[in-house]
C-alpha cells in the first residue's frame, strides 16, 4: 500500500519543499533523536514521506516544516515532532497489529490524522478548538483525504463509534482517561503521553482480547496539555 495513492498529486507540493527536503528528514527519523529510537516501519516512514507537512503549519513555518521539530500552529497549540507523530503511528501497528478503525484526541493541525487517513485508517478526531478544527477540516478537504472529525471535548472519546482498534492522545494528561481506554476494542492499542506539564511518558497499553491492559512506557515526550471544555 502507498500512501500516496491516496492524495490528490496536485496538492502534495514542490519546490522549497521539495522531496529532497522531505527524504532528509525522512532519514533523520530512520536515525532517530537517540541512538535505538530511529522509525523502522516502512509504511509509516513513507506516509512522512507523502503528506506534505508544510500545508499543515503557517505560511511563516512553511520553510521549517520538514525539520524534526514542533512548530506553533495558534491558539498555544503546536503540531507534534515528526519523530513524535512517526512513534505514535508506528506504536499502533507493532506486535503486527492490523488497525482499521483509529480514534485521534486532539487534531491540531490534522497532521498526525492526514497521516493515519494515508496509511488506510478509517480515522476519527475530535478537537476542543473550533478554529483549529475547522482549518484541519480544510486540509483534509483539501488533499483529498477522508477523515470524520467533531468539536468537542476529547476525554469524552466517540462513544458512538467506538469501539476502536487504536486510540492516540495528542495531549498530554496526568493519568489516563478511563473513558478512552474503555473505548479501546479488544486486541487495540492506545497510545498517550502521560506525565507532568513540563514532560510526560509516551505510554503504550494493549487491551487483550480477554479485556486485560498491558502497559509499556515508549519513553519521554513533551506534548501540550488536554484540557477541559470548548472553545470556538
Ligand atoms: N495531533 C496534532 C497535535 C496537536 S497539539 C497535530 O498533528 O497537529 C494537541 C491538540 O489537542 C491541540 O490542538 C489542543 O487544542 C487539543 N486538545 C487539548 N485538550 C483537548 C481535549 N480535551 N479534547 C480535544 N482536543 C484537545
Amino acid at each position: 500500500m502507498t500512501a500516496r495513492m491516496r492524495l490528490k498529486p496536485e496538492a502534495v507540493g514542490v519546490g522549497m519543499t521539495s522531496q529532497r527536503v522531505r527524504d532528509r528528514l525522512i532519514e533523520r527519523l530512520r536515525a532517530g533523536p537517540v541512538p535505538g529510537a530511529g522509525i523502522t516501519d516502512e509504511r509509516v516512514l513513507n506516509a512522512i514521506r507523502t503528506v506534505p507537512r508544510h500545508l499543515f503549519v503557517d505560511e511563516a513555518f512553511a520553510t521549517r516544516a520538514y525539520e524534526d521539530t514542533a512548530l506553533p500552529i495558534g491558539h498555544g497549540q503546536t503540531i507534534s515532532q515528526p519523530w513524535v507523530v512517526a512513534k505514535m503511528t508506528e506504536a499502533l501497528f507493532a506486535d503486527r497489529a492490523q488497525p482499521k478503525k483509529v480514534l485521534e484526541i486532539g487534531t491540531g493541525s490534522g497532521y498526525q490524522g492526514a497521516i493515519l487517513a494515508a496509511l488506510g485508517l478509517e480515522v476519527f478526531t475530535v478537537e476542543r478548538i473550533g478554529d483549529l478544527l475547522r482549518q484541519a477540516r480544510k486540509r483534509f478537504r483539501a488533499l483529498g483525504l477522508t477523515v470524520r472529525s467533531r468539536h468537542d471535548d476529547g476525554r469524552i472519546g466517540w462513544p458512538e463509534a467506538a469501539p476502536f482498534d487504536a486510540i492516540v492522545v495528542t495531549a498530554a494528561a496526568p493519568a489516563l482517561v478511563d473513558a478512552l481506554t474503555e473505548q479501546l476494542a479488544p486486541g487495540g492499542t492506545l497510545v498517550a503521553p502521560v506525565g507532568g506539564a513540563d514532560a510526560q511518558s509516551l505510554l503504550r497499553l494493549r487491551k487483550d482480547a480477554e479485556g486485560r491492559i498491558t502497559r509499556e512506557d515508549l519513553g519521554p515526550v513533551v506534548f501540550v496539555p488536554l484540557l477541559s471544555g470548548m472553545l470556538d
